[in-house]
């Protein structure tokens, strides 16, 4: 397992899914973690369950609707985490589907605040000093449908492929002063997040060479990958963590 020892990450959405088991896994492999998103009781709920194994973590509430609250995560969590961030992962977000003439302004509008301006303004206020520092680590969690076209979620596979191309633009902004961006862009992935979605997970999952949706600890042990020194070569990748979709 990677030694991410004396690290300390903010993980946004870790209050449930992808972002649960993400923190769970960063803390697992040493560093001191901020659990974040708006559910105080399942955020203390993914800290307890940190503590218990032995891990270091603090739940940093935010409702990342704007730039402010994004900017003023940032900061709270800076303070909590004893003054420095070394790993950001950008994974809260929503994944609104359905017809092109169906999605009502809001929903559009919550969705590219969640996905695309929470992730700038948070990289915007942490980046900084990690490149002055010389060194740090950020994820972006994108989707395979960022990647093609499918019919029902051209707003969320829109969203995601603008945090595609950001994360390629941050890795050219940040690398040179010693801080690797990189996406892990996952397949059908059962969470409580797409718990809704039914049968239709299943489905779309048998698409794939896997065959089956991934459990949110596979997709996490990737992003652990990616902000670890395993990865020290890693630069503006996009690792597709899909079952194989995307490559058939
Ligand atoms: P999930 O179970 O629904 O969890 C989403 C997380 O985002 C929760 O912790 C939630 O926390 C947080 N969140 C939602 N709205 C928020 C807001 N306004 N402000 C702050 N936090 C907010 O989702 P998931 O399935 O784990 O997905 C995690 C990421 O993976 C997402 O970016 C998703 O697009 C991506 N992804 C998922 C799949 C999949 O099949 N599950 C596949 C590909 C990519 P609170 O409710 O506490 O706010």
């Amino acid at each position: 397992m990677p030694d991410l020892n004396g690290q300390t990450a903010l993980v946004t959405g870790a209050t449930s899914g992808i972002g649960r088991a993400t923190a769970v896994a960063l803390a697992a492999a040493g560093a001191t973690v901020a659990v974040s998103g708006r559910d105080k009781d399942r955020g203390h709920e993914v800290v307890e369950a940190i503590q218990a194994a032995g891990g270091s973590a603090v739940f940093v509430g935010a409702d990342l609707i704007d730039a402010t609250a994004a900017t003023d995560l940032a900061a709270r969590a800076t303070d909590a985490l004893g003054g420095r961030v070394d790993i950001l992962v950008n994974n809260a977000g929503i994944f609104p589907f359905g017809p092109t003439a169906s999605i009502e302004e809001a929903t559009f509008d919550a969705a590219y605040a969640l996905n695309v301006k929470a992730p700038w303004f948070l990289v915007a206020a942490l980046a900084p000093g990690m490149a002055a520092r010389g060194a740090g680590a950020i994820v972006n969690v994108t989707t395979m449908v960022a990647d093609f076209g499918a019919d029902g979620m051209a707003l969320y596979g829109s969203t995601k492929a603008a945090l595609g191309l950001l994360t390629k633009a941050w890795a050219a902004e940040f690398g040179p002063q010693g801080v690797r961006v990189n996406a892990i862009s996952p397949g059908p992935t059962r969470t409580e997040g797409s718990a809704g979605m039914g049968e239709a997970l299943d489905q779309l999952a048998s698409l794939a060479p896997a065959g089956r949706p991934a459990s949110p600890e596979e997709i996490a042990a990737g992003i652990v990958f990616l902000v670890s020194d395993e990865a020290s070569f890693v630069h503006g990748a996009v690792l597709a963590a899909d079952g194989g979709r995307s490559a058939t």
